[in-house]
């Protein structure tokens, strides 16, 4: 099970005056129980190259396949194929339109065809998974909620249609930093409870570096480096500038300190850790003493 990108090259407004080649030549392959990071500069291809995932977008040349299913084409298998890619745009509160949280959430599933009995197992199911209390919430509007609720009632939404992959395009945006730990809470739970293949899209490498355990850069419509998120920081540096990507500020720290032969270990994502290493290290110079 994977989604597969082959010799991908996506043109905007081929043969009018506008034209632009957003993806140049994309080769990549999303396996099954990842947690991936997708980050690059605004411009450089992201939001082009997510919409290719689930099929809203087809390439001008070169193939995508989700579970060895090619995405153009009309089929019930092409159809069935792209419910299994789910996809949280950005502000996706601004897509809520039901008069209550559980008809909102139910839209999905029953566009589907399931049952009733079958949609509200779901329904019920992706409250509870993103924290929403079936019996307080499912007759409220979703319009009176915090920002924060209001995005776990859409999250909740793509839950309810039981997707293989999650496609997440900047979940945090707009967030306070307590909506932010919610939601990123919520997305860790569902990559480690449910395995959920999770594609976020951020353009905050602190929060990639603390979840994905891959780290795809985009640059200029190419994969500029993809690999592990930490050994990326390490080796890469030059070329996450180039990108105009930063390392994040505590990697740099750490590496920092690594450099004046102070013994921190530079792998740390948590800044607790990280000031837990140091504080060690400064009650040992002091007992030298
Ligand atoms: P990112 O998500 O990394 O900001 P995008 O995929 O949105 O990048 O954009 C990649 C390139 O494609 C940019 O140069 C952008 O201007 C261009 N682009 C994006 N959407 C359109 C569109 N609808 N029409 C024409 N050009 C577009």
């Amino acid at each position: 099970m994977s989604i597969q990108l082959e010799h991908v090259t996506y043109t905007y407004g081929q043969g009018t005056p506008f034209e632009k080649t957003a993806l140049h030549d994309v080769n990549l392959t999303i396996h099954e129980g990842e947690f991936v990071g997708i980050i690059g500069h605004t411009g450089s291809g992201k939001s082009t190259l997510v919409q290719h995932l689930n099929g809203l977008l087809h390439p001008t040349s070169g193939t995508v396949t989700v579970n060895g299913v090619d995405l153009v084409g009309k089929t019930e298998t092409v159809k069935q194929t792209r419910h299994k890619v789910g996809m949280v745009f950005q502000y996706p509160e601004h897509q809520l339109f039901e008069e209550t949280i559980a008809k909102d959430i139910a839209f999905g599933p029953k566009n589907l065809g399931f049952d009733e009995a079958e949609v509200d197992r779901r329904v019920r199911e992706a409250m509870q998974f993103v924290g929403l209390d079936y019996d307080t919430y499912t007759e409220r509007s979703p319009f009176h909620l915090s920002g924060g609720q209001m995005r776990r009632v859409a999250i909740a939404g793509v839950i309810a249609l039981d997707p293989d992959y999650l496609i997440l395009d900047e979940p945090s945006a707009g967030l306070d930093p307590f909506g932010r730990e919610e939601i990123f809470g919520e997305i860790v739970k569902l990559h480690k409870e449910k395995g959920i293949t999770v594609i976020l899209v951020s353009h905050n490498m602190e929060d990639i570096s603390r979840m994905a355990n891959r780290l795809i850069v985009m640059h200029q419509g190419q994969v500029l480096l993809d690999g592990n998120p930490i050994e990326i920081f390490h080796n890469d540096r030059e070329q996450l500038q180039s990108a105009g990507v930063d390392v994040p500020p505590l990697s740099q720290t750490l590496q920092a300190l690594a450099e004046r032969n102070i013994p921190v270990n530079i792998d740390r994502v948590h800044v607790h850790e990280a000031v837990a290493d140091i504080y060690e290290y400064l009650k040992e110079v002091h007992h030298a003493k």
